[in-house]
């Protein structure tokens, strides 16, 4: 039987999705106050006889035959009714703290966020501000509640957690002097997305349990080899112990995937990775490439200080925090050599998108700025919008007056594969596309992406000498790693590009530059490693090439 505060929760809940459903306020109202008296009364309904229920304070005749209902069979149809037109994400949203029914109500059928990962990068990309009701405080609001609702959860992106991560780190060697500790396991493997945090030690998981125990962690599994804990940030802490004679080894068991280690075959004990290689007779094969075995040899794998420009980023002129000025100069003092501004197109009213005349007046003003700037160069680009038939969002004319152009889908991503394959296709064959921008739409941990033919959009894009972005914020990660090695083989140059809102954006790029390691790519297969002068050459030849 149900008691009080389920049949509480259930009006609540009615109450709640009725409000966002924009159905009668005044008996969304009635099931609140109803929702408010259930709680707070002194014998449980189910014990009442149900003739009665209506004479209780708060409880009129219609939501009295709501609790017969939910006594007699468990449960609500008028809120199974709701439940079921409402998607899963956005009923997860009313869990959050500072935003009510309506305004989820806005977020969903408005801005046409369906999951709370979504609404977190709306807030980040200041897409919130543009509706009527929300102001830079609620937007504040909402996103510190969310990332607490977030940290609630198990699975967590890598950037939320490296911080963490290293603190840990660092709190163990300096607690086991003696002892050693190495990360391993998927942080290791520089996987866009962490179930638990791995260490491989040779101190003894006795003295770990009793100092995380005493700082409030909760012991989750113990057994002679590993313990595992959880403290307050809710992110699942694993200890390998091994010996130092087995630590190689038990670093490389604990930092491949499965396929990668039935692949290898048995694993000797051996003191460092090294050894194992060694023994072996191949090079040594860096953890972030341990997921399929392969004795290929390996390139050399792209590194962060080899980013020489900034590549799609948003000024204040659409949905970025910053004057294209600022982002110029903090570009310049992080040794970039150029900056990409690529704001967001008209037809992006989310996100104040650039009309024609709006375009224009940028493009003299950065005109102003470069003649300003030594030695850096700021480059006139444009996120256009892919629309629905796959043209873009300008026409020919105006998009001639771009330097380079950037073209991705911000808009119905609910869609088939034979529509996005259309959508996509199209705008990768526009000769004005330089770059195909985020490729499948995805969020990590909250929206898949739109379904695509991988291989044939790669393959368009060589064909058109169109760039791959590799989006590095660490929710997209988009191109996914796992394609990375098939548009090389194909010959396709890709872009790891930080999409950056702010300054801080910038920073992104490490993401993308991790995660592009996993997929073998390299420095001179990349965009945005090019200098100055090998990016503005690139730029020229690709015109004359595509006769624009
Ligand atoms: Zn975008
Ligand atoms: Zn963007």
């Amino acid at each position: 039987m149900p008691d009080n505060y389920q049949i509480a929760d259930a009006f609540s809940m009615l109450s709640k999705l009725m409000d966002m459903h924009g159905e009668d306020p005044f008996k969304a109202k009635t099931y609140a106050a109803a929702a408010f008296n259930i709680e707070k009364l002194p014998v449980q309904l189910a014990e009442v006889e149900p003739a009665k229920i209506s004479t209780y304070k708060g409880i009129g005749s219609s939501s009295a035959k709501k609790i017969i209902e939910i006594l007699e069979t468990g449960e609500l149809k008028a809120l199974i009714d709701l439940v079921a037109r409402t998607p899963a994400g956005v009923i997860e949203m009313l869990s959050i703290k500072g935003i009510g029914p309506k305004k989820i109500s806005t977020i969903w059928k408005e801005m046409e966020i369906e999951s709370i990962g979504e609404l977190l990068y709306a807030c980040q990309e200041n897409r919130l501000l543009l509706f009527k009701g929300f102001g830079e405080k609620t937007q504040a609001n909402v996103m510190s509640s969310i990332e607490f609702f977030l940290q609630n959860k198990d699975i967590h992106l890598y950037a939320d957690v490296e911080a963490y991560a290293m603190a840990v780190d660092k709190t163990m060697k300096d607690k086991f002097p003696d002892a050693r500790f190495e990360l391993t396991g998927e942080f290791r493997r520089q996987m866009e997305i962490i179930h638990q945090l791995e260490w491989v030690t040779t101190a003894s998981l006795d003295a770990i349990e009793a100092l995380l125990t005493a700082n409030n962690f909760q012991v989750q599994e113990k057994e002679t080899s590993f313990v595992t804990v959880k403290g307050a940030e809710n992110v699942s802490l694993k200890f390998h112990y091994t010996t130092v004679h087995a630590f190689g080894s038990s670093l490389f068991q604990t930092s491949a995937a499965e396929g990668f280690l039935t692949a290898w075959g048995t694993v000797e004990e051996a003191a460092t990775e090294e050894l194992l290689f060694e023994q072996k007779g191949i090079a040594v094969i860096h953890s972030c490439l341990r997921e399929e075995f392969s004795t290929d040899p390996v390139p050399a794998l792209i590194q962060y200080h080899t980013i020489k420009g900034i590549i799609h980023s948003h000024s204040n002129w659409s949905d970025g925090s910053n004057t294209i000025e600022q982002m110029a100069i903090h570009a310049q003092e992080e040794g970039y050599e150029y900056l990409v501004i690529s704001d967001h197109s008209k037809s992006a009213g989310y996100a104040n998108g650039l009309s024609v005349e709006r375009i224009e007046a940028q493009h003299q003003y950065i005109d102003e700025l470069n003649s300003k700037l030594k030695g850096f160069r700021i480059f006139k680009s444009i996120e256009a919008d892919i629309l629905g038939d796959g043209s873009l969002d300008y026409d020919d004319d105006s998009l001639s007056t771009f330097d380079l152009v950037i073209a991705s889908v911000h808009s119905n991503l609910k869609m088939t594969e034979e529509k996005a394959m259309m959508r996509v296709m199209n705008a990768i064959e526009n000769p004005y596309t330089t770059i195909l921008g985020h490729m499948t739409g995805r969020l990590l941990l909250s929206r898949a992406g739109f379904p695509l033919d991988h291989k044939k959009i790669i393959d368009a894009c060589v064909a058109n000498s169109v760039v791959i972005e590799l989006n590095a914020h660490p929710r997209r990660l988009d191109i996914d790693w796992r394609w990375i090695s098939y548009a090389l083989s194909k010959g396709a140059l890709l872009s790891i590009n930080p999409d950056a809102h702010e300054l801080s954006g910038f920073k992104d790029i490490r993401y993308g530059v991790l995660a592009a390691q996993k997929g073998r790519l390299t420095a001179a297969q990349n965009l945005s490693s090019f200098s100055l002068h090998e990016f503005e050459d690139y730029l020229m030849e690709l015109r004359r090439e595509k006769g624009i």
